[in-house]
C-alpha cells in the first residue's frame, strides 16, 4: 500500500509517499509560496535527482494536482497512475478535547476539525483546506488525521486545567492540550524498544527540541505532562517563542509600549526567545558559533535555554515520582552534544551520568548516551513524525478494508 503523507500550511504545503511493504520513502517535497504566481515546488524522489519549479499557485488543491503530476512524471516520477495511491494521511495540529488518537476523515471530523479553528486558527484551517484538496484531487481516496494533541489527552485534569475561572474552560474550553505528541509518542516508544523494557515499566521524560520544543513525562507509556499549554507557547524557551513567563507581562507591555493584541502575539511569538535574547540568531547552530567566538548575549541565550530545560526535567521527575529514562530529539536535541551535555551536567542529583564520548557521535539512529553507572538511560532517539502518520493511517485504513 502506498500512502502520502501531508502537511499542510497556510502558504506552504510538505508531503512524503511511503511504499508500507517495507516503510521506504519512494519521494517527498514541498510547495513553497502557495497563493503567489512564484510558487515553488521541491521534488525529491528517493532514487532520483532533486526537481525544482517556480510557477502560480494560487490555493491548496493547484498545489496537491502539481504535486500528483510529479509523481507519476515519466522522469522524476516514482508511480505510473496517481490511482497506486491508497490512502492519505494528514498531520493537524489541534484535535482539542475530541481526538484522543487518529481518525479515518468523515464528514463529522471535518465539521470538529473546523469547530476547533479557534484553538488553533494558523494551523487547523490551513490542514482543512489540504483535505478539501485531497478530496477533490484523489476522489474516494481515505483520508487519516492524526492530531499534535492525541497523545497527551491521558494527562489528568489537574495537569491539564489552568488555575482561572472555571467558565472558562466550560465555555471556551481553555486548558492545556500540549504538542509534538506524534514525536513524544514515537520516541518513548522506540526508547523502550531499544533497551528491551516494556514500556509500562519505565518512567520516561522526552525532550523533543527543535525550532519549537516541548516535554513530555510518560508514564506507563501514557502522557502525564507535557510542557505546552493551550497553544505552542507555553513551557520552555524556543527559538522565537518566549515560553513560560508572568502573565501580567502581557497587559502591561500592551498599554506601556501601545500594542494591540495582534502585535504582542507576535512579539512573544516570532520576536522572542533565543532571538530576542542573542540578538543573533534563533538557530541553535549560529548561538553556538557566536558562543564560540565568545559573543556574551549568546551565551546568556544558551545559559538561559538549558537552565529552563534543566528546571522542567527536575519538575517533570517529581512529577514521576522518579525517572528511568530521559530522551533527546528533534532538530537541537538530535544535533546539538553541547546543549545535552550542559543540559545533562545540572542532573547529577538524579544520577544521570553521560559518558561524553558517547554524546559526541552523530549516527541517525537510536543510541545511549549515558555512562553504564548512571542511575537514568540517556538515549538520543531521531523522531519520525511522517512515519507514524503513514503507519496510523496504513493501520486505519487496513482495519477499516477488513471491517
Ligand atoms: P526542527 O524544528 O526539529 O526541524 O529543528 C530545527 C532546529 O534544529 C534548527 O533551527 C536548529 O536550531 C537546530 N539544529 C539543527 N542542526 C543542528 C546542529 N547540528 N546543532 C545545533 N542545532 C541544530
Amino acid at each position: 500500500m502506498n500512502i502520502l503523507v501531508i502537511n499542510a500550511g497556510s502558504s506552504s504545503l510538505k508531503y512524503q509517499l511511503y511504499n508500507m511493504t517495507d516503510e521506504s520513502v519512494l519521494a517527498k517535497g514541498k510547495v513553497e509560496r502557495i497563493g503567489m504566481d512564484t510558487a515553488m515546488l521541491t521534488h525529491e524522489p528517493t532514487d532520483a535527482p532533486e526537481v525544482r519549479e517556480v510557477s502560480e499557485i494560487l490555493d491548496h488543491t493547484t498545489a496537491i494536482r502539481k504535486v500528483m503530476d510529479k509523481l507519476v512524471h515519466p522522469e522524476c516520477g516514482v508511480l505510473k497512475s496517481v490511482d497506486e495511491i491508497q490512502a492519505v494521511g494528514h498531520r493537524v495540529v489541534h484535535g482539542g478535547e475530541s481526538f484522543s488518537s487518529s481518525v479515518i476523515v468523515t464528514q463529522e471530523v471535518k465539521q470538529e476539525i473546523k469547530r476547533l479553528f479557534d484553538l488553533a486558527p494558523l494551523h487547523n484551517p490551513a490542514h482543512m483546506m489540504g483535505i478539501n484538496a485531497v478530496d477533490q484531487v484523489l476522489p474516494g481516496v481515505p483520508q487519516v488525521a492524526v492530531f499534535d494533541t492525541a497523545f497527551h489527552q491521558t494527562m489528568p485534569q489537574h495537569a491539564y486545567l489552568y488555575a482561572i475561572p472555571k467558565i472558562l474552560y466550560r465555555k471556551y474550553k481553555i486548558r492545556r492540550y500540549g504538542f509534538h505528541g506524534t514525536s513524544h509518542a514515537y520516541v518513548s516508544a522506540q526508547a523502550a524498544k531499544f533497551l528491551g523494557r516494556p514500556i509500562e515499566d519505565l518512567k520516561i521524560i522526552t525532550c523533543h527540541i527543535g525550532n519549537g520544543a516541548s516535554l513530555s513525562a510518560v508514564k506507563d507509556g501514557k502522557s502525564v505532562d507535557t510542557s505546552m499549554g493551550m497553544t505552542p507557547l507555553e513551557g520552555l524557551m524556543m527559538g522565537t517563542r518566549s515560553g513560560d513567563l508572568d502573565p501580567a507581562i502581557v497587559p502591561f507591555t500592551m498599554a506601556k509600549q501601545d500594542l494591540a493584541i495582534h502585535e504582542v502575539n507576535s512579539m512573544l511569538n516570532k520576536h522572542s526567545g533565543l532571538l530576542a535574547i542573542s540578538n543573533i540568531s534563533s538557530d541553535m547552530r549560529e548561538i553556538e558559533e557566536a558562543m564560540a567566538e565568545g559573543d556574551k548575549n549568546a551565551e546568556l541565550a544558551f545559559e538561559m535555554y538549558t537552565y529552563r530545560l534543566r528546571k522542567y526535567i527536575g519538575s517533570y521527575a517529581a512529577a514521576l515520582n522518579g525517572l528511568d529514562v530521559m530522551v533527546f530529539t528533534a532538530g537541537v536535541g538530535e544535533n546539538s552534544a553541547t546543549l545535552r551535555a550542559h543540559v545533562c551536567e545540572g542532573l547529577s542529583f538524579l544520577g544521570v551520568k553521560l559518558d561524553l564520548e558517547a554524546n559526541k557521535i552523530r549516527s541517525g539512529e537510536v543510541r545511549r548516551i549515558s555512562s553504564a553507572d548512571s542511575k537514568v538511560e540517556v538515549l538520543v532517539v531521531p523522531t519520525n513524525e511522517e512515519l507514524v502518520i503513514a503507519r496510523d493511517t496504513f493501520n486505519l485504513v487496513q482495519s477499516g478494508n477488513q471491517g
